[in-house]
């Protein structure tokens, strides 16, 4: 990145500001990674015309300690905290290229994660801004707990909100299910009780933190939606053939206005034939139609889900949701940044941080124009390519 660019001017660019109908023809300015109302006499001038600019995309379910691959387990296993902490930074740097300006990270070691966070920020290292959860919390032998975040009790998951706050992380993720990638676990059964998951969120909540809950199946969904957790993680209604949606539960979603962030894994785009994707495509569509709060993400660094995807999960959450390209849009721009409580982006708007893509062709008519992106702005630095 080159300080210098900090100060821009983007002229005759087509702008989508992330709330419009359609784009509209305007010059953008940005004066110290802000967007600002005038150009400042320092910026660099770019004719933008041809283009269309976007905000900065936003991913939130994202694990940046992972590799993506079938072998991650071993790969993982093996890494040393520095080399895991390397892998973060490069994997982080993949999603900046990829125009992901903002990532929340959901499961990674709680001082890598924290670590990587402030680095970014202080410019220590390049990467796209970091929200982090660090370890998640879970039960002796839980979904995850090689990440090393394992509590047990009320009094125990108490005590780990605790730790995590203190560590600096900036959400609380709980694993209120079993997991697909962690034997011995069930994907099918709650992994606490509903007073565990309502201690971890009362403590969550008494310092002023947010929880978000992992959750497949039905009994881990009822469960966190007890408990009062502000997000859902996959809330895929898992059973051994699919999906299988429950209208109570879905209205119990809605009534609670808890947050859904769906996990659009873009492998799924390759199964689009297959009853799974079916099911799936089914729920999605059911949750939207509800009217959930529902926001973008992948759970990239999972097997066959690369940290670059977004854009193409995109595709397919427009496929399974059967939304707009523009209202699909929005879900990983300006109503992400506002379920994730991140007021200052999400918008090309004056006062917000300058995080934005340019674009050959305008992705609220087809979202494949984020296939190729032109460049990429963060902060107010032109990332480089
Ligand atoms: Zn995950």
């Amino acid at each position: 990145m080159n300080n210098e660019s900090t100060h821009l001017s983007l002229l005759n660019a087509m702008v989508w500001s992330g709330t419009q109908e359609s784009p509209i023809k305007r010059n953008v300015f940005i004066e110290d990674g802000i967007f600002a109302d005038e150009p400042s006499t320092k910026a660099i001038k770019i004719d933008a015309s041809g283009l269309t600019l976007i905000p900065g995309l936003i991913e939130a379910h994202a694990h940046l300690c992972f590799n993506a691959g079938t072998d991650w387990r071993a790969v993982y296993d093996n890494d040393t905290p520095s080399r895991m902490l390397l892998r973060m930074v490069e994997n982080g740097q993949k999603m900046l290229r990829a125009g992901i300006t903002t990532v929340r990270d959901l499961g990674a070691p709680t001082e890598l994660a924290v670590t990587l966070r402030d680095a970014i920020e202080t410019g220590v290292t390049r990467g796209p801004s970091l929200l982090v959860a660090g370890a998640p919390v879970t039960p002796t032998g839980g979904h995850c707990y090689f990440m090393g975040g394992e509590a047990d009790g009320e009094l125990g998951v108490r005590v780990a909100v605790r730790e995590r706050v203190k560590a600096g992380t900036d959400w609380i993720k709980v694993m209120a299910s079993g997991g697909n990638m962690t034997p011995g676990t069930n994907v099918e059964r709650a992994q606490y009780s509903v007073d565990e998951m309502r201690a971890i969120v009362d403590e969550a909540h008494r310092l002023g933190t947010s929880v978000t809950a992992h959750a497949h199946g039905v009994e881990g969904i009822r469960h966190a939606l007890a408990g009062g957790v502000d997000m859902l993680e996959h809330c895929s209604f898992q059973t051994p053939n699919g999906s299988e949606p429950v209208a109570e539960v879905i209205s119990d979603i809605v009534t609670k206005k808890t947050i859904v962030s769906p996990t659009i894994v873009g492998a799924l785009g390759g199964q689009q034939n297959t009853e799974r994707y079916a099911r799936r495509a089914s729920l999605t569509k059911q949750l939207v139609e509800s009217g959930a709060r529902i926001l973008m993400s992948t759970d990239c660094g999972i097997p066959n889900t690369p940290h670059e995807d977004l854009s193409y999960a995109l595709e397919v959450m427009q496929h399974m949701s059967e939304l707009s390209a523009l209202e699909t849009l929005r879900l990983a721009t300006s109503t992400s940044a506002k379920l994730l409580d991140l007021n200052d982006r999400g918008c090309i708007e004056t006062g917000y941080r300058a995080d934005l893509l340019a674009l050959h062709t305008d992705p609220t008519k087809d979202l494949s124009a984020l296939r190729d992106i032109k460049y990429v702005i963060s902060a107010g630095n032109l990332v480089s390519r």
